[in-house]
């Protein structure tokens, strides 16, 4: 199966991809991680999108179509994914739709976590202290909530038009999310 798990920053989704990659063997692949190993690697690709990170831009679609591609196109991975931070426009999703299907696949659950913005805020402010992500301060949040509120309301409505989207309520304990979620995921497996 292929998993999307899609909501704002500090909504949870690397940590609930985590524990369905270990229940479920699948692979996680998250853009924002693979986005911060170019920064890291101090890639081309690093060096341009750095700034618009650390803005709490987007990146253009195109440079994430193509990092997804890799991973989708690996036989190792088939159907066996957590797209986590992926699609995050409507464009992205039509496009993972076109490359899912040409390597015979398709997506079998979308997994939307909702958070307000006031938790979100909090959750990046203990975050940044753990983790010291760049683009983790309270002003960037807002800015990266922003962005989220503004291209992914047709990400939704494109997944609900296929039946394939599951509301969660992100506010709950890490607990009873996994166990939602594992829910979920044992009904639609069937
Ligand atoms: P994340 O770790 O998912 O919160 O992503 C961190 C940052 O990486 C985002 O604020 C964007 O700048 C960029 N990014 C990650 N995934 C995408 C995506 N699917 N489309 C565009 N930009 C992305």
């Amino acid at each position: 199966m292929n998993i999307v798990i899609f909501g704002p920053p500090g909504a949870g989704k690397g940590t609930q991809s985590k524990f369905i990659v270990e229940k479920y063997q699948l692979y996680q692949l998250s853009t924002g991680d693979l986005l911060r190993d170019e920064i890291k690697n101090k890639t081309d690709l690093g060096s341009k999108i750095s700034s618009i990170m650390n803005s709490g831009e987007l990146v253009s679609d195109d440079i994430v179509g193509n990092l997804i591609e890799k991973f989708v196109s690996n036989e190792r991975y088939k159907n066996q994914i957590i797209f986590d931070g992926y699609p995050r426009t409507l464009l992205q999703a039509k496009n993972l739709d076109g490359l899912l299907k040409k390597y015979n696949q398709k997506i079998d659950i979308v997994l939307k976590l909702s958070v307000s913005l006031e938790t979100v805020k909090q959750r990046i402010i203990e975050r940044q202290s753990q983790e010291k992500r760049a683009d983790d301060n309270e002003n960037i949040a807002i800015k990266r909530y922003k962005t989220y509120e503004n291209s992914s309301e047709p990400v939704i409505d494109y997944y609900k038009q296929y039946n394939l989207l599951k509301v969660i309520n992100g506010e709950a304990s890490i607990k009873e999310i996994n166990s939602e979620i594992s829910g979920l995921i044992e009904a639609m497996k069937g």
